[in-house]
């Protein structure tokens, strides 16, 4: 259970009022103790500068005193957001760095009322790790082991290939994981920039097929660089049970009519698609629309630490500019947690929070 979830916090949220719900939409109290899952959440993204240092900053020679260790870097494009990331995750060469990055997961799960967080690790982008995946799974277990102990939370590892990498790159990783089979990595995972890689469903098809054979769950990255045939491919193709982003899926009204059909969840990240150009605005954005079409709807951060977020802010961002109230916040919370790779009893027990928590509320 999340700290803060009481009819205390569910009060003071809404300026007042003993026990229930009083009329205004959900206030950050409210939302911050909504039971919920994260799933699309990537390593790379929750590099503490503190702990890299500030070589991996880019503010070198930057007097840090009176400045905020771990505020978010500043970058333009997608290009400079790409070197940002390689540069923070070279610095991470020790296990201690690892394991204090893991457990850092785990805290701020905690303070975003984020039960169980799926989290995605692409092995390409620690290069001090290569030649020692083991290790380096071992030392991000220990990590979320220890945070998931002291803040009651729990989390899955999804193992990422690379859309571009060679591949003779993609298939020494599936090997590698089917035979090591660490407990912490529940799922395999494809990112990377689609609109340069083209459309690779068909080429990454039977490592997906092995990893599913293996009893591992899947999950794609779509419709963020490529447009609708990115995200059927995903779904065709690899058989993804979720796909991450999965936006641009709303250009293609017959592949939404699909996706609501088939009950296959989006993983949304609002302030990510800002922040990288994929949408122009947060008012713009078609998580919306997909919502109101049927389509089953999370919302995460993808990259935390780079886009300055957390998921209790995603929430509050999208229902302030949506007009969520605590009905569809509910509903979306219910979708993460369904969604996640988290194990059948504690998806049961997070639903279990959920409802005693949205019933508490009363009716709305
Ligand atoms: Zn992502």
């Amino acid at each position: 259970m999340p700290s803060g979830a009481s009819n205390g916090g569910r009060s003071a949220a809404r300026g007042g009022g003993a026990g229930g719900a009083v009329a205004g939409p959900p206030g950050p109290l409210w939302i911050a103790a909504l039971p919920k899952a994260e799933v699309h959440l990537h390593l790379e993204g929750c590099v503490p500068p503190s702990i890299v240092g500030p070589a991996g900053t880019g503010r070198v020679g930057v007097d840090p005193a009176g400045a905020d260790p771990d505020a978010p870097p500043a970058f333009g494009d997608l290009a400079d957001f790409l070197e940002y990331l390689d540069r923070s995750c070279a610095l991470v060469t020790h296990g201690d760095q690892v394991e204090r990055i893991a457990y850092a997961i785990c805290e701020r799960a905690r303070d975003s009322g984020v039960g169980h967080a799926d989290v995605i690790f692409n092995p390409e982008h620690w290069p001090a790790w290569q030649r020692d995946l083991g290790g380096f799974v071992a030392r991000l277990d220990a990590g979320l082991a220890a945070g998931g102990q002291d803040h009651g939370v729990t989390t899955g590892l999804c193992l990422s290939l690379t859309r571009t990498q060679p591949p003779s790159a993609s298939t020494e990783l599936v090997d590698w994981l089917l035979h090591a089979r660490p407990p912490r990595v529940v799922a395999l995972s494809v990112d990377g920039n689609e609109a340069a890689a083209g459309r690779t469903g068909g080429r990454f098809r039977p490592l997906f097929e092995r990893a599913r054979q293996a009893g591992l769950h899947t999950c794609a990255h779509a419709g963020e660089s490529s447009g609708p045939d990115g995200v059927r491919d995903a779904v065709e193709l690899l058989g993804a049970e979720r796909i991450d982003h999965g936006i641009r899926a709303v250009e293609d009204p017959a592949l939404v009519a699909d996706l609501a059909a088939r009950g296959i969840p989006l993983d949304v990240c609002p302030t990510s698609n800002v922040r990288l150009g994929v949408v122009p605005s947060m008012a713009a954005h078609p998580i919306e629309r997909l919502r109101a079409a049927g389509v089953p709807v999370s919302v995460n951060t993808d990259d935390p630490l780079l886009f300055g977020t957390s998921v209790a802010a995603e929430y509050g961002t999208c229902a302030a500019t949506f007009g969520w109230g605590e009905t569809t916040l509910t509903r979306i919370a219910r979708t993460s947690i369904e969604s996640s790779f988290a194990d059948p009893d504690r998806r049961r027990d997070l639903l279990q929070a959920l409802d005693d928590y949205a019933g508490a509320a009363g009716p709305r």
